[in-house]
């Protein structure tokens, strides 16, 4: 006799799911730090700068907030991103520039 009509299960896609408001432009221009400053090795990358560089980015970027589930944020931001990559790029360059002439911590010893 079978029993399994009686256990209650949780289907993979019917339960209860987090739901998160995520600014997609965020993540876009952290990533192009990332990339950028991997290849520029004059600057500093300690997370100060980093959250700096930012910040002041995403101050001349448009924000790009969607409504995602786990999983769902990186597929929009492959699409995403081929749009708005040249902006980010600009913006995240003169970010750089800025927090590297003047940094929000005191300079390191450099040589
Ligand atoms: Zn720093």
């Amino acid at each position: 006799m079978q029993k399994t009509k009686n256990i209650v299960t949780i289907p993979e896609k019917g339960g209860p799911r987090m739901y998160r408001l995520v600014n997609v432009m965020e993540i876009l221009v952290k990533e192009t730090i990332e990339e950028i400053l991997r290849s520029a090795k004059n600057v500093c990358g300690c997370e100060r700068c980093l959250l700096d560089i930012a910040a002041i980015a995403l101050n001349k970027l448009p924000t790009l907030y969607v409504v995602t589930e786990e999983g769902e944020v990186l597929l929009r931001t492959t699409s995403l991103r081929q749009q708005a990559k040249v902006d980010i790029i600009r913006a995240v360059t003169e970010a750089i520039d800025i927090v590297g002439q003047k940094p929000h911590h005191p300079q390191k010893r450099q040589s």
